[in-house]
């Protein structure tokens, strides 16, 4: 996938550097959905990219904002042409990430947030290592996640359930992320996942002009 130069946002000169792709994972009801509308209407210079899946929508959710709501032989086709850049059966539906609209978002100069299981994570770490920071978000306790399951009232008793047994499994996954947070106090884990992509961008191998720039600066000295 090509990775045209961004600019480094609101720090000191303008330093082309590669865009990077910020996974966030967790198991359902840790809060990780709400952190990443956050994130996203804070920071203009990250876009989230939109999954396909084949689960019905919920109450609220709309099409091509949340996902793209689509049947198992549309899911099919874009899988076997290779226009998915990762997916996953989750939950007895199907999941991915198309690919065009991931290349249009990093050539345009943007960041992209990802919400997606650890299978996926895994997958994007296979192919785009150096641009990719995963993110797990935990819930504060298991007490915390079922209330929070429940609370959100959405889905049938039998579908909240299954999440709470699969909770664990994908807690399991922790390890394979560079960076934990734990979802305590929403602010709080707001304010870490701001601190990470501000970090990130900073990265030095991420600044692909900086070369030119201390080339340059040093000439002056
Ligand atoms: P939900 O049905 O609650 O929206 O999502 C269920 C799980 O599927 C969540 O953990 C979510 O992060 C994950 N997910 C959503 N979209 C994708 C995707 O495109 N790929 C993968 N691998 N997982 C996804």
């Amino acid at each position: 996938m090509s990775n045209e130069p961004h600019n480094t946002p609101h720090i000191g000169p303008r330093i082309a550097r590669r865009g990077l792709l910020l996974v966030l994972s967790s198991p359902s009801g840790a809060g990780k959905t709400t952190l990443a509308r956050a994130l996203l209407d804070s920071d203009k210079g990250i876009h989230l990219s939109v999954s396909v899946t084949t689960r019905p929508s919920r109450p609220g959710e709309v099409g091509g904002r949340d996902y793209h709501f689509i049947d198992q032989a549309e899911f099919d086709r874009l899988r076997e042409s290779g226009e998915l850049l990762e997916w996953a059966r989750v939950f007895d539906n199907s999941y991915g990430t198309p690919r065009a609209a991931v290349e249009r978002a990093i050539s345009e100069g943007h960041d992209v947030l990802f919400d997606i299981d650890w299978q996926g994570a895994q997958q994007l770490s296979e192919k785009l290592a150096g641009d990719l920071v995963r993110v797990f978000v935990l819930p504060p306790s298991g007490d915390v996640l079922e209330r929070r399951l429940h609370t959100r009232a959405q889905d049938p008793k039998h579908v909240v359930d299954a999440r709470m047994s699969k909770a664990a499994a994908e807690i399991s996954h922790w390890p394979e992320y560079d960076y934990v947070i734990v979802n305590t106090h929403l602010e709080e884990s707001i304010a870490g996942l701001r601190a990470i992509l501000t970090a990130e961008r900073l990265k030095r191998e991420r600044l692909l002009g900086l070369s030119d720039f201390v080339r340059d600066l040093q000439s002056r000295l």
